[in-house]
């Protein structure tokens, strides 16, 4: 019954997505899959699927607590036993993603190869940012940030060699628009944008494809501050679609995005610029001319989507030929 909704859910967003293929339903045999953080949750159920569609997964998990305390092989194992019970192949990975190099090698040294690379590994240590202390800022910035970097840092060699690679990291909407005691995370998880749309830049020309989602999904993260109506509604089967087709093969085009997705909902978000003051640098740029003009900095009736810092340098020379009444 799982794999019939996650099929149905697959070619609705493959009629919509513009891709060059497609199929009724996608699969990845022969590709090697590493998914962080697998043990539970959302992790869980992309391991469970990319299996099920004939890939071989890296099930890694460090199985602490969700406030990245201490660790243990069970949540690893029971997955990769649930996997290969259902005649699928895994092999389980319990380090920490700080440790990606490691987990890498485990893709390789069993399978032979990395193609795609799920970067889902997450803790939470919540807490006002009054009271918030060195250690909970920088553990949750060196599980996402650095624990992401590390793992496709390492897969890179391999992507660019082969000339294919498939990344997905993991923001939040905490990130994405801050989020009340969350401040360690929304730094940790902004930093995933920015991440993916470099990695996407790089990775182009190789064929290397690299997207970010926020997601939305019920787990143990967010299974305390959400009502269990609500959390039935937002499976990690849900997210799963979408991950899927980012991942496919036949996904050439669509890189360095952002996307929304969990209970049904799929949605692309990007930058929007408004309209803008354009002033003459000099000594007549002050804060009484910026003030002047207030009304264009904030104006959105005519927005532009910019994608690089190319826009921002057209914008700077046009900038420079204002005369000195503008
Ligand atoms: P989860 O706690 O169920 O899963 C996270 C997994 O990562 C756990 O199994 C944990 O053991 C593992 N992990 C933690 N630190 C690790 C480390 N250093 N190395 C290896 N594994 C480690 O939570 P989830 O909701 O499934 O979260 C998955 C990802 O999605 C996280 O990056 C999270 O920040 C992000 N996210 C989730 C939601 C949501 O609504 N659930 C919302 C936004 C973002």
């Amino acid at each position: 019954k799982f794999l019939n909704v996650i099929d149905n859910q697959l070619s609705i967003l493959i009629t919509r997505i513009p891709h060059g293929e497609t199929m009724d339903e996608l699969r990845y045999d022969g590709q090697t899959v590493v998914v962080t953080g697998a043990g539970g949750g959302l992790g869980k159920a992309y391991a469970l699927f990319f299996a099920s569609r004939g890939a071989s997964v890296v099930v890694n998990d460090l199985g602490g607590s969700f406030k990245g305390e201490g660790s243990s092989s069970k949540a690893a194992d029971v997955v990769v036993n649930d996997i290969r019970a259902a005649g699928g192949k895994a092999v389980a990975n319990y380090d920490s993603v700080e440790n990606g190099d490691r987990i890498i090698d485990t893709a390789i040294q069993n399978f032979g190869r990395i193609d795609v690379l799920l970067n889902n590994a997450g803790i939470l240590r919540d807490v006002s940012f009054k009271n918030m202390s060195d250690q909970d800022w920088d553990l949750v910035i060196k599980v996402h940030v650095r624990g992401a970097y590390k793992c496709a840092r390492a897969a890179w060699p391999y992507f660019r060699k082969q000339k294919y690679g498939r990344v997905i990291n993991t923001a939040s909407a905490a990130g994405l628009f801050g989020s009340f005691g969350q401040c360690n995370y929304s730094a940790a998880k902004l930093s995933q944008v920015g991440f993916t749309e470099t990695l996407a830049k790089e990775g182009y020309k190789y064929n290397i494809i690299c997207n970010v989602i926020a997601p939305i999904a019920a787990s143990r993260m967010t299974q305390t501050v959400m009502p269990p109506d609500i959390l039935d509604n937002l499976k990690p089967d849900w997210v799963v679609p979408l991950v899927a087709v980012l991942v496919h093969s036949s996904n050439t085009n669509e890189t360095g995005s952002i996307f929304e997705v969990g209970g049904g909902h799929v949605a692309k978000l990007r930058w929007e610029r408004a309209k803008g003051a354009l002033l003459k640098t000099g000594p007549t740029l002050t804060p009484g001319a910026i003030l002047k003009k207030w009304k264009n900095v904030n104006d959105f009736s005519e927005p532009s989507y910019p994608t690089g810092v190319a826009d921002f340098m057209t914008l700077l020379e046009e900038a420079s030929k204002l005369g000195d009444n503008d």
